[in-house]
């Protein structure tokens, strides 16, 4: 069952090159668009169009409707309300809801990702750029297993993609950005991947950018490696009777005022029985103190102090943590002075993630790209997900259910019966003056 609204025309007609018409060519015959349930009703606009002789194109072409566009089979304002559940639905489940396919779902996306990237034209490029690497596993294309990210980091939005984690792949990327893109760029952020930290350093435009190697990937690197000792432990025997190695291993990872009591117990008991590896240990979280501090003195000072006592240590996972971190001392030492919002590359994978979910796997990694960062630049939690309705044209609905407007509360009063209150109270809803009947 549809509710079918007849638009009334209000002024002259139109041709689509915006004269107004005065001879109508030819009548066409009745035709429908999709538009927005009312009251939870299915709804559409049942109107016949006429074809118009142009006097300023010269053409006869069937007039201009303000709902909707040549050819399109849904209102406007559907488009706009479908591309921005497409955000964060699936496509499939938003065409299901609305009664149109999944085809037209997919168009109004487009229209909405053209229409917000021109307002992004003209804008200054970012001064902090990420580089990162994600794994797609399976998902990958041609053998490649990981793509390459750059964002901005000062509004988390991916810059680009390129499949692929070498030198030659992130300078694919960066060739393509517009100069515009890079010409204030002042600190990149990556990764402890040497080939990223090449290509950035051969670049014409990025040489004499400040590389800083984010805590985060530092302290990844720092907790493989205590993970790699504690195996190397369990393989000599010398963990018998401890409990869970897998348990071990993730306590091993995860920061210790994030462990339960009892499993930091169990990690307390460990760490007591293989030495070594309560040495590395220590050294470990003393340096995540140093990086996650926000004094760049005693950030340096931390460093310097976990290098020093790595450097007594034999065991192999400890002596290659101990050349890694050699070999990035001086993007690890740069943090001291910059302090990118490195966070927000944390934040990119995590929305790439979820998109790549919802869209069960996305062929189109250009279509993938530029609805990521939309979805990043016009992030719900902010400013409570006003900026992505005003992307999308779509207006935000009020809140709660309003109050009944005084007028009509005055008249409810008096408690004569039979006395018409209906007809006289405001309107609840300013409609476009239409005939409506169920049909199909
Ligand atoms: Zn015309």
């Amino acid at each position: 069952m549809f509710l079918v609204c007849h638009p009334r025309r209000e002024g002259a007609r139109r041709c689509p090159c915006g004269a107004f018409a005065r001879a109508v060519h030819e009548r066409l015959g009745p035709r429908r668009w999709r538009d927005l349930p009312v009251l939870g009703q299915a709804a559409v606009l049942e109107h016949s169009p006429a074809r118009v002789a142009c006097r300023r194109c010269g053409r006869r072409r069937v007039e201009r409707l303000p709902w909707a566009g040549p050819r399109q089979r849904e209102t406007e304002r559907l488009r706009r309300q479908l591309a921005l559940d497409a955000a964060s639905m699936p496509a499939s489940h938003v065409a299901l809801r609305a009664g149109v396919s999944w085809r037209a779902v997919r168009r109004a996306e487009l229209e909405l990702l053209e229409r917000w990237e021109r307002t992004l034209e003209g804008r200054p490029g970012p001064r902090a750029l990420g580089v990162d690497e994600k794994y797609l596993g399976r998902r990958g294309k041609g053998g490649q297993r990981f793509v390459t990210v750059v964002s901005d980091l000062g509004s988390g939005a991916p810059l680009g993609f390129e499949l692929g984690r070498d030198a030659a792949a992130l300078e694919r990327l960066l060739a393509r950005l517009p100069a515009e893109a890079l010409a204030r760029v002042e600190v990149v952020a990556t990764d402890l991947h040497a080939p990223f930290a090449a290509a950035i350093r051969r670049h014409p435009r990025l040489a004499r950018a400040v590389i800083v190697h984010d805590p985060f990937h530092v302290l990844q690197r720092a907790n493989a490696a205590l993970v790699e000792l504690w195996r190397a432990a369990l393989a000599r025997g010398c963990a018998k009777g401890l409990g869970s190695t897998q348990g071990t291993s993730l306590a091993l990872r995860t920061a210790p005022e994030r462990l339960s009591a009892a499993a930091r117990g169990r990690l307390a008991r460990v760490l007591r029985h293989v030495p070594e590896l309560g040495q590395a240990y220590t050294i470990a979280q003393r340096l995540r103190a140093a990086l996650t501090h926000r004094d760049g003195r005693t950030l340096l000072r931390g460093f310097e102090r976990a290098l020093t006592e790595l450097r007594r240590l034999e065991a192999p996972a400890l002596v290659s943590l101990r050349r890694c971190l050699e070999q990035h001392a001086a993007g690890i030492r740069a943090l001291a002075r910059e302090r990118p919002a490195v966070g927000r590359i944390e934040a990119l994978n995590n929305n790439l993630e979820l998109l790549v979910r919802l869209g069960r796997g996305h062929r189109d990694y250009g279509f993938l790209f530029r609805k990521l960062r939309f979805v990043v630049a016009t992030a719900m939690y902010r400013d409570g997900g006003a900026a992505r309705y005003r992307a999308a044209g779509v207006p935000l609905p009020p809140k709660g259910v309003g109050t009944v407007p005084r007028k009509r509360r005055a008249k409810a009063k008096p408690k004569t019966r039979g006395a018409p209150t209906s007809a006289s109270g405001a309107p609840a809803t300013r409609k476009r003056p239409a005939k409506a009947r169920s049909g199909r």
